[in-house]
């Protein structure tokens, strides 16, 4: 199978054709075609380096309405290094796709340029939870209309301390909203928080 056979369009599929990337992952033959039929909570049980960025990317970026500018899709990621990854595949992945644009912030950067570049339309935001919370406190960013949030590494968010910023975060993105959570382990820390804020049916993929 393809991508274009998951679903994917044709200005996605040029792009990661340029990116070598071909020949979608098993994670991704699983993911894809699931996030981009049901508007619902995902748990997706995946190691880094089997594709799961390409996977939960390319559902995130189809969602997208290019004519609204607010922020639309939140992803959050436990580390700088990951928000950049993220980011770069986004970037790379949206190179003929028009009028989407995506913005990282973490730690370890210059937090006025980052505010400087959020004044630009956004429609995806990829954060550390610690910096999001630094740039939410100064009115930086307006996430109340994010429908679909991403929980990138969701086991190392929780073992670096981010419960109290991701539950903040959660209570001020949209009511109406799905979460799709990635995560290599499951500790109970994690199974609590997915019972507190995802449907109790959630699709699970390991
Ligand atoms: P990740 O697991 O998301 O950290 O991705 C690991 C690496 O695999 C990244 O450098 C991706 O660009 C690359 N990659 C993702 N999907 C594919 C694919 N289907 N074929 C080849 N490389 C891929």
């Amino acid at each position: 199978e393809n991508f274009g056979q998951l679903g994917v369009n044709a200005n996605l599929v040029k792009a990661l054709e340029e990116n070598k990337i071909i020949k979608p992952s098993e994670i991704q033959q699983q993911v894809i075609p699931y996030l981009l039929k049901n508007n619902t909570d995902f748990i997706g049980q995946a190691q880094t380096g089997t594709g799961k960025t390409v996977a939960f990317s390319i559902p995130l970026l189809q969602r997208i309405k290019p004519n609204e500018k607010h922020i639309q899709v939140l992803v959050l990621s436990p580390t700088r290094e990951l928000c950049q990854q993220i980011a770069k595949q986004i970037f790379k992945m949206t190179r003929y796709t028009e009028k989407v644009f995506a913005e990282a912030v973490y730690g370890g950067e210059k937090i006025d340029i980052q505010i400087r570049n959020l004044t630009r339309p956004t429609q995806v935001v990829v954060a550390t939870p610690g910096r999001l919370m630094d740039l939410l406190e100064r009115k930086a960013l307006d996430i109340s209309q994010v429908k679909t949030l991403v929980l990138d590494e969701a086991d190392e968010m929780l073992s670096m301390g981010f419960k109290d910023a991701i539950d903040t975060i959660v209570e001020q993105i949209h009511e109406d909203n799905i979460k799709w959570l990635f995560s290599a382990t499951m500790p109970d820390s994690l199974i609590r928080l997915t019972e507190k804020y995802m449907a109790p049916d959630t699709h699970t993929v390991s």
